[in-house]
């Protein structure tokens, strides 16, 4: 059969797992991934927390894609802004969508839109230097409550308190540092909706947290023995929360820094404030009958991510994929956009593993009808491909941003937009 042409958009980790599984069934299918951005990996450089290096070089395996297996990398190319999807579709055989979904879910309660409400994912992309918030200087006071117990609010709680020294060796820019923590931050209540068993935070989180100097924690709510639970994952989180608890005990003493205070089986109420966030209202408890209200001057919203494209999957009107991805012929899904905003990096390579199937089976079976032959990106406007950046384009950010690091950093990223285009639209040395 002839090789097909493929678009992907969105070079995060779905997009780029997606081009592996399709490139093993195809060596010679003309694959390209667009991105918005002129820099590839999606959530793994803009959401993995900057202090855990050791995640991010997933990246390694994916730039092997671009260099070593003939997949075209087209940066600064915004599907809706530069070609329409019925572009796309006309010039590719088959079109895959793996934009993610980037907006923090709100709170849906009164005063979720007060000023001092942050969302979590807009926080770790200012932390992670992305060009799009580079205005946002959150102003969290003193006293800052975070809500969601998951891996990300974690995240958040960690970054937030962390003492400085201890960021060494990681990708945090001192500038970004500054913009989050203008005020160092003297208590840090999370609160979840779930018991202590049920917190969807991993046991390893929590005992990172635990050996961070100079931190103290408080439980406000028994927490189970770890052995009375059979399930290991749950046994090994409950452990976790008991070994901050007895730190506490040890140390909170001497410790003059951030006090973390977790709150567990509360329901966020109302957000409460005249011209911005000054307490947090919740109701559940123990009893489940109680109300618990938290003095705070802000609060950061860590309770999953949403669709703001209208047109999308995830938006409430727009179409959704089928169980196995596919939007319309020809045109299919993957990722946290097919999945909704859960799972890990390695999670989404088995949904595009199981997407990139369906594609084969489907070129298979629609052969009659949809022949194969779309020319790929020399088809899309003129306009928009003059615009886009390629791979060479991101190594030379790459190597701009190892070169500039500062000391006690990996690199210092390029948070401007129009020098990342600068620097990856350079003609190259030697170049044409
Ligand atoms: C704050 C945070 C921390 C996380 N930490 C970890 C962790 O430590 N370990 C872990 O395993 N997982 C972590 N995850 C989960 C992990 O990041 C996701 O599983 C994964 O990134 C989802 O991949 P994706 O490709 O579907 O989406 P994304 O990574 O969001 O990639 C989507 C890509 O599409 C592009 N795009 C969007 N719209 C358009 C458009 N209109 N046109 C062109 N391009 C577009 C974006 O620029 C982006 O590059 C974290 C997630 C978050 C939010």
């Amino acid at each position: 059969m002839t090789a097909p042409s493929i678009a992907i958009v969105g070079a995060g980790p779905s997009g780029c797992y997606l081009a592996q599984a399709l490139r093993k069934q195809w060596a010679e299918a003309r694959i390209d991934i667009f991105d918005r951005l002129p820099v590839p990996f999606g959530l793994v450089r803009y959401g993995v927390a900057p202090d855990h290096p050791g995640t991010k070089a997933v990246t390694r395996q994916f730039e092997r894609l671009f260099e070593r297996d003939g997949i075209g990398f087209h940066g600064n190319l915004t599907l809706g802004r530069d070609f329409t999807l019925d572009e796309l579709r006309e010039a590719y055989d088959v079109v895959a969508l793996a934009t993610g979904l980037a907006a923090d879910r709100r709170l849906g309660i009164p005063g979720d839109d007060l000023p001092g409400v942050y969302g979590a994912g807009a926080l770790t992309r200012r932390l992670n230097d992305h060009p799009d918030e580079q205005g946002m200087r959150p102003d969290l006071g003193r006293r800052a409550v975070i809500i969601g117990q998951g891996n990300v609010g974690i995240d958040v709680l960690r970054l937030l308190s962390k003492p400085e020294a201890a960021f060494e060796g990681s990708e945090l820019s001192p500038e970004a540092l500054a913009a989050c923590r203008a005020t160092p931050l003297a208590r840090l209540d999370i609160v979840g909706r779930s018991s202590a068993a049920e917190a969807k935070c991993d046991a390893a989180m929590l005992r990172e947290l635990g050996r961070l100097a100079g931190l103290s924690f408080h439980f406000h709510a028994t927490l189970p023995a770890p052995e009375s639970v059979e399930d290991q994952a749950v046994s090994l989180r409950l452990a976790a929360f008991h070994e901050l608890a007895e730190r506490h005990t040890e140390s909170h003493t001497e410790s003059n820094g951030c006090q973390i205070h977790f709150h567990f089986g509360w329901t966020p109420e109302a957000v409460l404030g005249e011209a911005r966030v000054e307490a947090v209202r919740f109701h559940g408890g123990e009893s489940g009958r109680e109300t618990l209200e938290l003095a705070a001057d802000s609060l950061i919203t860590a309770i999953g991510f949403a669709q703001h494209d209208p047109d999308l999957p995830g938006a409430p009107d727009a179409p959704r994929p089928d169980d196995q991805g596919r939007l319309a012929p020809g045109l299919y899904c993957t990722g946290w956009l097919r999945r909704g905003p859960r799972g890990t990096i390695p999670e989404n390579r088995q949904d595009a593993r199981a997407v990139a199937a369906t594609i084969a089976a489907d070129l298979v079976a629609d052969r009659a009808e949809r022949p194969l032959g779309r020319p790929g990106a020399a088809a899309l406007p003129a306009a928009a491909i003059a615009r886009a950046t390629d791979f060479a384009g991101w190594k030379r950010i790459q190597a701009v941003e190892a070169a500039e690091a500062p000391a006690g950093r990996l690199c210092r990223r390029i948070p401007d937009l129009a020098r990342l285009l600068e620097i990856a639209q350079a003609t190259p040395v030697g170049g044409p």
